[in-house]
């Protein structure tokens, strides 16, 4: 049945101008810094159908033939976070990918022929990835530049063992949330297929993936999962700045304490970052 409601109005289009404010206000997006990606589905979409005409084709930048026939909600390349509350058809768009994987169509938004992200390789991979290691429900992927975790790219080791055992380090909460760590990318160029097949590869064992000197990429179910799970992470890159900035870690939490805390929430942490 068809939505007497704009598409604008719509939990997912408002769940999307929801996320880029709150990333915004964290200052964690300046100017077009950062992309966000939601997959919708088809029973979510149906009320709307007939708002969304787009005829704009493209090849995909990477085939992905795993998300062959969905619809992918994606900021738009170049476009500021701030403004997508304000303006959502110019600043995000919604996109079906065809029965192949090899081809997309604008369906709605990413008005002035604007185009998705410049990162939508890294983004259609790592939902390919995190598809599969979620079992079909991790709908979102998010990227943006959270100052702190890009901070400590300068001054912890660069492996994904010592950057999730310093990141645990930082919040007795974070072993918890993300028990299987972050995982860190050496530095690649942005915006290409190989940062895009890299970045998809750690997020098959991963849900955060660090670009140093760059930013992060997070995962999730929803927005908020994917925003709570990136928020976490840059509270504990904060708490570990101000430690590094008081003359470094005098006493801190124990290998044996994370096991324990494991076993209290039924975890299982990254055996690396509990032996580095
Ligand atoms: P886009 O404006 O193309 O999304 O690029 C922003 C960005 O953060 C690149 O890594
Ligand atoms: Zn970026």
């Amino acid at each position: 049945m068809s939505s007497t409601l704009s598409i604008e109005q719509s939990p997912f289009v408002q769940a999307m101008c929801k996320a880029t404010h709150d990333a915004w206000i964290k200052g964690w997006d300046e100017r077009n810094g950062g992309n966000i990606s939601l997959l919708v589905d088809d029973d979510e979409l149906a009320p709307y159908l007939d708002q969304v005409q787009g005829n704009r084709d493209y090849p995909m930048p990477s085939p992905t033939p795993a998300l062959a026939g969905r619809y992918v909600l994606i900021t738009g390349s170049g476009k500021f976070f701030r403004n997508v509350e304000l303006d959502p058809a110019g600043n995000i768009g919604l996109i079906h990918i065809d029965a192949t994987g090899q081809n997309y169509r604008i369906l709605w938004g990413l008005e002035n022929q604007s185009l998705p992200t410049s990162e939508m390789s890294a983004h259609l991979l790592s939902h390919t990835a995190r598809l599969s290691a979620s079992n079909g429900t991790n709908k979102v992927i998010m990227h943006c530049h959270a100052t702190n975790l890009l901070a400590l790219s300068y001054v912890v080791k660069p492996t994904s063992a010592a950057m999730t055992r310093t990141l645990w380090e930082g919040s007795t909460e974070c072993l918890v949330v993300f028990p299987e760590g972050i995982g860190v990318l050496p530095w690649l160029v942005p915006g290409t297929d190989e940062i895009g097949q890299a970045t998809a590869e750690m997020m098959s064992n991963h849900p955060l993936v660090l670009w140093p000197f760059h930013g992060v990429f997070g995962s999730g179910p929803t927005l908020d999962d994917a925003f709570g799970l990136i928020d976490t992470a840059e509270k504990a890159a904060e708490v570990m700045v101000k430690v590094y900035s008081m003359g470094g870690v005098k006493q801190t939490i124990s290998k044996e304490q994370f096991v324990a805390l494991g076993k209290r929430f039924g975890v299982t942490p990254n055996q690396d970052a509990l032996n580095e």
